[in-house]
């Protein structure tokens, strides 16, 4: 096989008829978990709850840690660590697959409330990178938490349910759309257009009130005083997201691909869990690093850039070694390896002139390694060394996992980064891979069914061998 040339082959035509029954009920577990969690905090409660029912363990409640041990550590509601303690020491390095549980959505204003002319708004501010007008006239859910003053959180999912309200952002009617049909795309809805109907109906004015002002907002107070004991206050900085209300559906006649909102890095996040649970003793200790805020440069405290990751292992080592040390801290992340484990951009017949063609993953041909991202001459990526890319082949080959290898667009088109640079800075070796996303950031994607069950081994393999 040395003389062996590189094709992306169609899993599909790979798979054995036993795998494609598994492949879909895998992917049916995957919608599920998909359409049930929508943002970070959702998905971080979640995952803990599955982890707990395969019994790994909050790692404050571990005094020592051995081999076969499982646990997880949970960052601020929305980040999280689990992990499996390999048969090795920890200094033999830890593999480690990251993926990040934030999505591209619409995130409310500081002081969010409005009204203009009877109807009642959420003003909002963006969050990553979206085409703002695809965001307009789609039914709209409404997710996250209000803090009140004395720290008691409300909990706050709507749109979700069949009898359930939606929320909504105009856009403005084909026959007055002339002028903003001429204007360039990314101006046609401008951010601050992006205002979100929450109410219309005003309340009843008492007989010493002679002006009717802001009669709906009244209104809608006096509703989320009474629904939920919120405030007019509480709601400033509240963590409210405003996502898809669409459902997780099979997508084409013979339901091979599947369409949902967050397959961006939820997908990868997702596999990443369920290839972690489903090992037994690594002989490598094996991490799946779950972190918010990449769709926004992974900052603050939620991101990869904290020292989250950094802390975690320092309590790791604490608990495994016979003493602890910054030098022996340092030496077990810097002889780790990772697999950052985030979406690709897939090639779309539609546009096919961003694509450079031997170069972009396609739906179908498996689990994509890239091994730069970054935009404009590899500018801001860490890029795999030949040494980790060929390691991994080679893993991935001789475990029958079907892989394809890609990068985003042509070499002048544009560009994206993963949370890799944060985990290379670390100076461990670490190489982006993933399942291909059509319409990547809609508020609807695409993934491949076959795609994602590749993704799933491969994550598994290079936790168990
Ligand atoms: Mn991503
Ligand atoms: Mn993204």
């Amino acid at each position: 096989m040395s003389n062996q040339d590189y094709q992306a082959k169609n899993a599909w035509l790979e798979m054995k008829e036993s795998e494609v029954e598994e492949i879909f009920t895998f992917n049916r577990e995957y919608g599920q978990f998909l359409q049930a969690n929508k943002t970070e905090l959702e998905f971080v409660k979640s995952t803990v709850k599955l982890l707990e029912a395969e019994g790994f363990k909050e790692l404050e409640s571990y005094s020592s840690l051995k081999t076969g041990d499982k646990f997880f550590k949970v960052n601020r509601d929305r980040a999280i660590i689990a992990a499996v303690m390999g048969e090795k020491p920890l200094t033999a390095g830890i593999h480690i697959v990251g993926a990040h549980i934030d999505s591209p959505r619409i995130d409310l204003k500081t002081n969010p409330l409005s009204e203009e002319e009877g109807l009642v708004y959420f003003n909002t501010h963006y969050y990553g990178g979206i085409k703002k007008y695809q965001w307009v006239g789609i039914p709209l859910a409404l997710h996250g938490i209000v803090v009140k003053e004395d720290g008691s959180k409300v909990e706050i999912s709507i749109g979700e349910q069949k009898d359930d309200p939606v929320f909504f952002i105009s856009d403005l009617l084909p026959h007055l759309g002339r002028e903003q049909m001429e204007k360039k795309m990314s101006e046609g809805i401008s951010g601050e257009q992006l205002n979100l109907i929450i109410g219309s109906i005003p309340a009843q004015k008492t007989s010493s009130e002679k002006e009717s002002k802001e009669q709906v907002r009244k209104a809608i107070l006096k509703l989320l005083d009474e629904q939920y004991g919120i405030s007019g206050q509480d709601l400033i900085g509240a963590d409210l997201q405003v996502v898809p209300a669409f459902r997780v559906q099979d997508v084409g006649f013979d339901r091979g691909l599947l369409a949902g909102y967050g397959h961006d890095d939820r997908v990868c996040s997702y596999t990443a869990l369920k290839a972690l649970i489903d090992i037994e003793k690594p002989n490598n200790t094996a991490m799946t690093l779950l972190v918010d805020k990449e769709e926004i440069g992974s900052m603050g405290n939620g991101g990869m850039q904290s020292r989250f990751f950094e802390n975690t292992v320092a309590e790791m080592v604490n608990l495994s070694q016979e003493s602890y040390s910054d030098l022996i801290l340092r030496r077990v992340i810097e002889r780790s390896k990772a697999l950052s484990a985030d979406v690709a951009a897939a090639f779309d017949p539609s546009f096919p002139d961003v694509y450079a063609k031997n170069n972009t993953p396609y739906l179908g041909r498996g689990i994509a390694l890239i091994k730069y991202t970054g935009a404009r001459g590899k500018s801001g990526t860490s890029e795999a060394r030949a040494e980790f890319m060929a390691e991994v082949r080679n893993l991935f080959s001789r475990s029958g996992v079907i892989w394809q290898v890609g990068e985003m667009g042509k070499v002048d088109q544009g560009g994206g980064g993963t949370i890799a640079q944060f985990l290379a800075n670390y100076n461990m070796d670490v190489l982006d891979c993933g399942p291909a996303v059509l319409a990547m950031h809609a508020p609807y994607e695409v993934v491949s069914k076959v795609d994602v069950y590749n993704t799933y081994l491969a994550y598994h393999v290079f936790f168990e061998k």
